[in-house]
């Protein structure tokens, strides 16, 4: 087995193990092995391992490796995304879990409508306030979800956060406690449905996954440190 392979079947026991010790179903929770900066040949080893689900941060990385492996994978675009890069990223990728304003919103659903598609999309939200980081701010996601969810090219399917750097998981639990108080409020107010909370990854996933996570994305667990030199 390889380095890669082998660390998946670790990261695999451990959703499991952590949906469990909830009471949750494995099956609940999506693995998106995250493969940023890694070539398509290392990326390969997690898919020949069984992974058919990937994410990617930057549209260009997106365009040298999806053309170049099995068309049956499934891309998610984690990362920031400018206006300028929408209407390629909808041609590529599956899920975008980074709408992280109303205006992205209303500009995607354009194109979406456009494009003649209608992509899975996550709102991502600022949750920890940061001054530093993207995504809607509690308020205005409260003032803009109704709109959000009448663009009818965007099929919205939950919310997606990347909370402050902390020192232990542990820390990063309130944060994670306050996306599913955020997701239930906004899905029983407004009457829908919002299924999916992409948080937790390499450093936190397992208490994410306690927390109620539906789509952990982890990339340095499964494919190895980014700050060291490929192999
Ligand atoms: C890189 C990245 C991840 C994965 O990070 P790891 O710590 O390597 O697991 C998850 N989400 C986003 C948005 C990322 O950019």
């Amino acid at each position: 087995m390889t380095d890669v392979a082998q660390n998946l079947v670790e990261v695999q026991g451990l959703v499991k193990a952590a949906a469990e010790r909830v009471g949750r179903s494995v099956d609940e929770v999506t693995l998106v092995a995250v493969s940023k900066t890694w070539p398509v040949e290392h990326v390969q080893l997690a898919v020949d391992a069984g992974q058919k689900i990937l994410g990617e941060n930057k549209l260009q990385e997106g365009q040298v490796k999806i053309p170049a492996m099995d068309q049956s994978l499934e891309w998610h675009f984690i990362g920031g995304l400018q206006r300028n890069k929408v209407r390629k990223v909808l041609g590529l990728f599956q899920c975008v879990h980074s709408i992280d304003s109303l205006k992205l919103a209303r500009y995607a659903d354009g194109v979406a409508a456009d494009m003649g598609v209608k992509p899975k999309v996550l709102l991502q939200v600022n949750i920890g306030a940061e001054l530093s980081k993207g995504g809607f701010e509690l308020d205005e996601i409260r003032e803009s979800f109704a709109e959000v969810m009448q663009l009818g090219n965007l099929d919205v399917k939950g919310l997606m956060c990347i909370p402050p750097a902390v020192s232990t998981p542990d820390q990063a639990r309130p944060f994670f406690k306050a996306m599913v108080t955020l997701r239930d409020e906004l899905a029983s107010q407004h009457g829908v449905d919002l299924p999916e909370l992409s948080m937790g990854m390499s450093g936190d996933f397992e208490v994410a996954i306690e927390e109620g996570a539906t789509m952990v994305r982890v990339g340095s667990s499964i494919f190895g440190g980014r700050s060291y030199p490929v192999g």
